[in-house]
């Protein structure tokens, strides 16, 4: 078999994946990312679909985190913010939120409560919870909040937040989980931007300066194999143009998916208890539906979200930040969804119709002036997060020199694309504690 030899194997380019590599580039890491599809980014990937840019996931970035790591790695970063982050629907009427991070839920949640009293009840909960100790993870957030309150419209705002920083539903999240990422929120970043080409703008500049600080980024070439020799990480088997390359490394980062790792590691080399955390890893599922018009349809800038609607969450016209998404004249718009549950077995005929109907209502001229270019409903390593947040796996695996990074390994309280990237700097941190480069 012909043969190889890095510092440092990565698996997979999704943010996880780039950041890892990036990072160790400038760290002085001989380094090669190999990739099973043809293009890089995983959901973190934009593709052209008849002119128009569409994601494979990512929209929003920030610039405390993506920014920060952008800047830190040599790599260009352009964001641009709406004048109104979001605007919530609540009981048929447009409440923009306030961008400043003081104050944000105590505005939101006095729009939605039905007396002072009742907001006043709910809010001195929450700043226990977040001021003093989160609550417990083994009450979901529904059950924390319906302590407090059950009216339709916060609950509504809740998971509507929710739906979009973690695709679950609030009975589906640990409340403990909810509290910790309110806590460390500031760190990854409260305004959050577009990138004018997409998401892919993000992983694109990671993989050019990957490149750039002389490290490999091969795509079309999946691991096969991830090798270990003597209880220990020493490379990977990698299949690039049909031919099977070994390559020696002195540690593996795995952007793959935790089960994938265990798979391409082989099983019997992982500890039961670790085998029975993998196999409570579930994707976070929601529907994404991308559709085009000539005319404006939605007025605001920014993203609506809906707190009262059957699926929808939220909406908005990517085009209005980022013209250059679209072919010249046309806009392009994005809706998003949760599901009914979040766990298998999905009606996926009735969860697309039910978005349709959510459009229908929200949005005056839909069936007339829109056309629906795709609807997906990502589920499994394609969901908004590969697992649920609150359930997320250590970087570090039981096998020595063997790390797994992406959405699903960031600390607790990370959720999406900031878990990643901090699961990546999390790796990289260690591998520059353990391992020199060659
Ligand atoms: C519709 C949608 C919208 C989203 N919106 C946002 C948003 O606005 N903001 C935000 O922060 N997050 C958002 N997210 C979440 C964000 O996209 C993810 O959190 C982030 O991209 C996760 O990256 P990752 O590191 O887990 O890698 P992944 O994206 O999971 O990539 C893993 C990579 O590994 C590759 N791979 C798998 N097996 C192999 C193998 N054997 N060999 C080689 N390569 C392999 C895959 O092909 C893939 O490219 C969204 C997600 C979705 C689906």
């Amino acid at each position: 078999m012909k043969q190889a030899k890095f510092d440092v194997v990565v698996i997979g380019s999704g943010v996880g994946g780039t950041t890892s590599a990036a990072l160790l580039c400038k760290a002085g890491y001989r380094t090669l990312v190999v990739e099973k599809l043809p293009f890089p980014g995983g959901r973190c990937a934009t593709l052209d679909y008849h002119g128009f840019k569409l994601n494979t996931g990512l929209n929003t970035v920030t610039d405390e985190c993506h920014g920060a790591l952008c800047r830190e790695v040599g790599a260009p970063f352009e964001m641009r913010v709406t004048d109104d982050q979001w605007v919530y629907r609540i009981k048929g009427r447009d409440y923009p939120q306030p961008k400043s991070g003081k104050g944000v839920l105590k505005t939101m949640i006095g729009h939605a409560a039905s007396s002072q009293a009742e907001a006043d009840r709910l809010m001195r909960a929450i700043k226990t919870c977040l001021a003093w100790a989160p609550p417990s993870y083994s009450m979901s957030l529904d059950e924390w909040l319906r302590q407090y309150t059950d009216n339709p419209a916060i609950l509504g705002m809740f998971q509507n937040y929710l739906a979009a920083a973690g695709a679950i539903r609030n009975s589906e999240l640990p409340a403990g989980e909810y509290f910790r990422m309110m806590n460390q929120i500031d760190a990854s970043g409260r305004i959050w931007g577009y990138l004018p080409g997409g998401g892919g703008q993000l992983t694109g500049a990671l993989v050019d300066a990957i490149k750039r600080m002389g490290g490999e980024v091969w795509t079309s070439s999946p691991a096969v194999r991830i090798a270990v020799k003597g209880e220990a990480a020493a490379g990977a088997v990698v299949r690039k143009q049909g031919e099977d390359i070994e390559i020696a490394a002195q540690a593996v980062v795995c952007n793959a998916g935790v089960a994938r790792t265990v798979a391409l590691a082989g099983r019997d080399l992982f500890p039961s208890g670790y085998l029975k955390d993998v196999a409570a890893v579930k994707g976070a599922p929601q529907t994404i539906i991308y559709f085009t018009h000539d005319r404006p349809l939605i007025e605001a800038d920014s993203v609506i979200c809906l707190t009262e609607a059957r699926r929808v969450f939220m909406y908005s016209t990517n085009t209005n930040a980022c013209p250059e998404r679209a072919p010249r004249g046309k806009h392009l718009s994005g809706a998003a969804a949760y599901l009914e549950s979040s766990l298998p077995p999905f009606d996926l005929k009735r969860e697309v119709e039910m978005v349709l109907a959510d459009l229908r209502d929200s949005i005056p001229g839909f069936d007339k002036y829109a056309r629906i270019l795709t609807i997906r409903v990502n589920r499994g390593e394609w969901g908004l997060m590969k697992t649920w947040p609150g359930h997320t796996m250590p970087v570090k695996t039981p096998i020595p020199g063997l790390y797994t990074v992406g959405d699903d390994c960031g600390p607790l309280g990370w959720w999406c694309s900031p878990a990643a990237v901090q699961s990546g700097r999390q790796a990289v941190e260690d591998i520059v504690r353990r391992y020199r480069p060659a």
